[in-house]
């Protein structure tokens, strides 16, 4: 069994209370590894690491910087095979997944933000009367990253990243579910070379470590992904200092099918946002809207692609659907299941457990569902499942389907299929979620701002969004002589 330490101060070290958290293999059930268990005195040692790291990091040229972000890309992408397969291990993603998506993307963040570093400018306004503004950006200080496990080093990096370019040191706190990946960063990061007490990484309890980095004074500002509820506390427990937050939330992300859409495309694209990565993707379209005269030919080929999609080993590159997360998690997906039954709901595929022989008799595997007949108010359709379950309603026209796709407390995205221009810019106007994809899913451009709405979140992520969190804006005003 392999075993991690914390990121402080430049080693690996377990927790100061000797305490572990062991590792599930989602696929076979099987412990892994394990990571510190860390508590009070840990988080106290990691303060103090990047305190003493953070003058000199903090006023280190952004050009050295963007190098060490550099160094650590390039590690991550000497070591993409050994990442994949430890991320597919921890979290039960396809190995193929992890390999040409979630690693490759880790090395892309940090390399994307050592270039925009180099970019990175501020801002100066001439004034009537001879004042001459410019605006500094400072770093803050230390920032407490704080992800979730479904994306697992993807999600992990993007916050480190642009935390780290703009000057500060950084607590990063991955879920305890799957921190295997961001625990063997902070040992390539001690490897290449990162200075100490940069970059430090805490493992834990979500509820203890977590909720500690959150409330302790010495961290201005908390960048955190994951669910609404969690988002909450953490807004409320920060309040009182007032802490800089960005809050990258939950979603519930309408797909919008329209009868002239191209029917290929389409299809393709509500398969992959209903269940990439098991549905466990913040951007996951989970309702399916579909113009009611290409209704029920849409309905016959999606069930007709679900039948084809592979559930099995996530070591198999032939598998399309690995293990869901946990048991805990599978038992919250069968749940809405049975609950969308009780709502009235039809489930025309899938939804089963799937008990598949020999090493994966014990892991947490699901056929992907697909439900219709419930309505906007169900609560399988307000809810966030955040599994492998598409729910489908049909729409007359594009009034009802911005009503059905805006029927939620969600905003993070929506992705619209329609071959007419005026009404693509029409719901690109309407559609109440911070990204809006037509024609397409899940296209990222990593300057563009990315978060949501509602309750998806608070702030936006991305280029420089990220950058200017990131750093506290301070204007000086000089009055130049004779009003020059
Ligand atoms: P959680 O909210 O349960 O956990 C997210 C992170 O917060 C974990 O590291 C967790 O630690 C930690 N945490 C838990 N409780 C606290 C607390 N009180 N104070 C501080 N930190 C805490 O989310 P999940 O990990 O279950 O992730 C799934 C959710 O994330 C979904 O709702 C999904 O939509 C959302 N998400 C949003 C994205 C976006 O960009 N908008 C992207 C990806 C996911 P631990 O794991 O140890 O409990």
């Amino acid at each position: 069994m392999r075993q991690w330490g914390n990121t402080i101060a430049g080693e690996n070290r377990p927790a100061a209370g000797g305490e572990w958290i062991e590792l599930e293999n989602p696929a076979t059930g099987e412990i892994h590894g394990r990571v510190p268990d860390s508590g009070s005195e840990d988080l106290q040692a990691a303060v103090g690491a990047a305190q003493k790291a953070f003058p000199s990091w903090s006023r280190l040229d952004p050009e050295h910087r963007a190098e060490h972000l550099e160094a650590l890309a390039a590690a991550v992408e000497e070591h993409l095979e050994e990442l994949a397969l430890l991320e597919s291990v921890d979290n039960g993603k396809p190995l193929g997944l992890a390999r040409s998506v979630d690693i490759p993307r880790a090395a892309r963040n940090l390399r994307f933000f050592a270039s925009a570093i180099r970019q990175f400018a501020s801002e100066s306004h001439r004034g009537a009367w001879g004042q001459l503004n410019v605006t500094l950006r400072k770093p803050v200080g230390i920032a407490g990253c704080i992800s979730p496990w479904n994306l697992p080093l993807y999600l992990f990096s993007w916050k480190i990243a642009p935390a780290l370019a703009a000057g500060n040191c950084v607590i990063g706190k991955p879920s305890e579910v799957t921190p295997a990946t961001a625990a063997r960063l902070g040992e390539l990061a001690i490897d290449c070379g990162f200075p100490a007490g940069v970059l430090n990484i805490l493992h834990g309890r979500g509820d203890r470590i977590g909720a500690e980095l959150c409330a302790h004074p010495e961290i201005p500002l908390i960048s955190f992904t994951g669910g609404t509820l969690t988002g909450a506390a953490i807004a409320r427990a920060t309040a009182g200092q007032f802490k800089k937050l960005s809050l990258e939330l939950g979603g519930k992300n309408p797909t919008l099918v329209f009868a002239d859409a191209d029917p290929q495309a389409a299809l393709d694209g509500a398969l992959r946002a209903g269940f990439s990565n098991q549905g466990q993707i913040c951007l996951c379209g989970s309702r399916l809207l579909v113009e009611q005269s290409i209704y029920e030919d849409f309905r016959a080929s999606l069930i007709e692609r679900i039948h084809k999609l592979k559930v099995g080993d996530p070591l198999d590159e032939q598998t399309d659907q690995g293990a869901l997360v946990s048991a805990a998690h599978k038992e919250k997906v069968l749940s809405y299941i049975r609950l969308a039954r009780e709502e009235g709901g039809r489930l025309l595929c899938g939804g089963e457990e799937l008990s598949l022989p020999g090493k994966l008799a014990r892991g947490h595997f699901i056929r992907p569902a697909l439900i219709e007949g419930l309505g906007p108010d169900s609560r399988c359709n307000r809810e966030e499942i955040f599994g492998p379950v598409l729910t489908l309603q049909s729409f007359r026209d594009t009034d009802e389907a911005l009503r059905l796709a805006n029927a939620s407390r969600y905003g993070l995205a929506a992705s619209v299929w329609t071959r007419d221009l005026q009404r693509a810019h029409r719901l690109a106007e309407e559609l109440q979620a911070g990204i809006v994809w037509i024609n397409c899913w899940m296209q990222r451009d990593l300057r563009t701002p990315f978060g949501g709405m509602k309750d998806s979140g608070l702030g936006r992520e991305g280029g420089l969004e990220a950058l200017r969190f990131f750093t506290e804006p301070k204007n000086v005003c000089l009055q130049l002589e004779n009003g020059m």
